[in-house]
């Protein structure tokens, strides 16, 4: 039972602080610091939730997270059963409480007069209790099912249908081409937001539940899709949405003009001490970022950290509105101008603006940018004219989103159909028209968020325990159709 009085009591929103900039510029660390004072505001946080009738925050979830039961709990203490509540539903909280846009707070009913229960910290908290207090133990299945299954891709959506399919019974393989595994949560996602202790401690848990791990096999050369299938009883493709959006304009081969996630990779390996060389840096640059979204303010915070001169980070989109639009009314998620962590320590955002050409010195580097303004006219993206300009840049990093799978290599061995957005077909239980292969996370769903790719692993998990089983227990929080009011 929710305190029926708290959220009058508390009407404002408390998070842990940030550390401050120049103090968080200096290292790599995760820019909140754990607190004591941070648990009397939890809890007061946690008793603003109101135990709605029908909690809308739910639908807001993509997997359905028990928000109002874990909200209780933590008000009251009772840890063990929140971190059961939580995981009943997610496989790997300490991915969502650090990284989630948490679209269940912009549908919290607290949220249509006042601001929304910080439920995002809520939840993080719950699992970083739950690790503190040993709360957190592999959960070794009873008996082995004999059937053998292969996931391909050890991002999110492959961890957690590797953890639903371990636990319950079946002998799961992870194959990842990169040297370690964690998808982009090891070599995308910068230490900054999250540390990738957190992921290193997930694996440990995994490891001891049973789950087998094969880094360094690229998976349609070291090993082919024909002797996969030969291999295993199933396969699970959680391969993401790895092919980059690319910027054609003149310039476009100049030294210095990279892609994100050719820069953030090696950013991450070194900020883990790990010498790569010929690194690309932005130590001492002007550097630009092209794409306004969470790639590009991945690049801005590494930028910075790296000791840039100057960063500006280019959207082509006209700037968000600081407040609900009429179009998105509560509780949609909408597209509104915010403020990451890595805005607040440093750097300029320019909107409206799109690349017309990458300008080089003699040494055919990249000296400039010529940008110019543009609108969108009934959906027409119109330069305008007379606006032409031109910004320094020593380093231009391309954050622009990703198109879809590679439709050779193993999707190509295999025979999987590839829809025009890049996104491999399935059915509604993610299989593919090749039995025995499903396919889930950015793969099939196209560029996402960590809360779907979870959300499709164990969907995913459950279409391969009935596939294997003939019938599953396991919970499919989702279809492949749904879609999200919200992201
Ligand atoms: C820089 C960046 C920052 C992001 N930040 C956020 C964020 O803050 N919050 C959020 O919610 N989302 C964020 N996202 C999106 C989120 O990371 C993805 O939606 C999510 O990781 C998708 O999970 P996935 O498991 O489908 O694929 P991925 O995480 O992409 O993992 C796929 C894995 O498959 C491997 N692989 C591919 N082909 C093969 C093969 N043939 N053989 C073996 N292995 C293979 C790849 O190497 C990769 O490791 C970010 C994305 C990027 C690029
Ligand atoms: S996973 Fe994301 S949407 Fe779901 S409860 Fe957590 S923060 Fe909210």
């Amino acid at each position: 039972m929710a305190d029926p009085r708290g959220f009058l009591k508390v009407r404002d929103r408390e998070l842990p602080a940030r550390r401050p900039v120049p103090v968080r510029l200096m290292d790599w660390g995760e820019v909140y610091a754990r607190r004591e004072e941070d648990s009397a505001a939890l809890t007061r946080q946690a008793g603003r939730c109101m135990d709605c009738g029908i909690p809308f925050c739910h639908n807001g979830c993509p997997l359905g997270n028990l928000i109002p039961e874990w909200n209780d709990l933590t008000r009251t203490g009772r840890w063990a059963e929140a971190i059961e509540a939580l995981h009943a539903t997610n496989n790997f909280p300490d991915f969502t409480g650090r990284l989630c846009p948490a679209p269940c707070e912009s549908a919290c009913v607290l949220g249509i007069n006042q601001p929304a229960v910080t439920i995002k910290n809520i939840e993080q908290s719950i699992i970083d209790e739950a690790f503190e207090r040993g709360l957190v133990t592999p959960q070794v299945p009873d008996r082995l099912t004999g059937s053998t299954v292969a996931v391909i891709g050890s991002g999110p959506a492959g961890l957690a249908a590797a953890q639903q399919l371990t636990r319950t019974g079946h002998t799961v393989a992870v194959y990842e081409r990169d040297d370690a595994i964690g998808g982009l949560l090891r070599y995308g996602i910068p230490e900054f937001k999250m540390e990738k202790r957190h992921l290193d401690r997930r694996l440990e848990q995994m490891a001891a539940e049973g789950t087998r791990f094969r880094p360094g096999v690229a998976v349609g050369s070291d090993l082919t899709g024909t002797e996969l299938l030969e291999r295993y009883d199933a396969v699970v493709l959680a391969i993401g949405a790895t092919v980059r959006r690319e910027l054609p304009v003149p310039g476009r081969d100049l030294a210095g003009v990279h892609q994100a996630m050719d820069y953030l990779p090696q950013a991450n390996r070194s900020s883990h001490g790990e010498y790569v060389p010929d690194q690309i840096t932005a130590a001492g640059k002007d550097v630009v970022i092209i794409g306004g979204g969470d790639t590009g303010a991945d690049c801005l915070g590494t930028a910075l950290r790296q000791g840039a001169t100057n960063v500006v980070q280019l959207e082509i989109m006209p700037r968000p509105p600081e407040e609900r639009p009429p179009g998105q009314p509560w509780p949609t998620y909408p597209t509104l101008y915010r403020v990451s962590s890595a805005h607040e320590e440093g750097g300029r955002r320019v909107y409206a603006t799109s690349t017309v050409e990458l300008v080089g010195d003699e040494r055919g580097r990249v000296s400039h940018l010529r940008v110019v303004e543009v609108t969108f006219t009934e959906g027409r993206l119109e330069q305008v004219p007379g606006t032409e300009q031109l910004i320094p840049a020593q380093l231009v990093l391309l954050a622009m989103g990703f198109t879809g799978v590679p439709t050779d290599g193993l999707v190509g061995q295999l025979g999987l159909e590839v829809d025009p957005r890049g996104r491999i077909v399935r059915d509604e239980r993610f299989g593919t028209a090749q039995e025995p292969v499903f396919v889930a996370g950015d793969a099939g769903r196209g560029q996402s968020l960590i809360v779907w790719a979870i959300a499709e692993g164990r969907a995913a998990a459950a279409g391969v325990d009935a596939y294997l089983r003939g019938r599953t227990d396991l919970p499919a929080p989702i279809t492949p159709d749904t879609v999200s009011l919200t992201v």
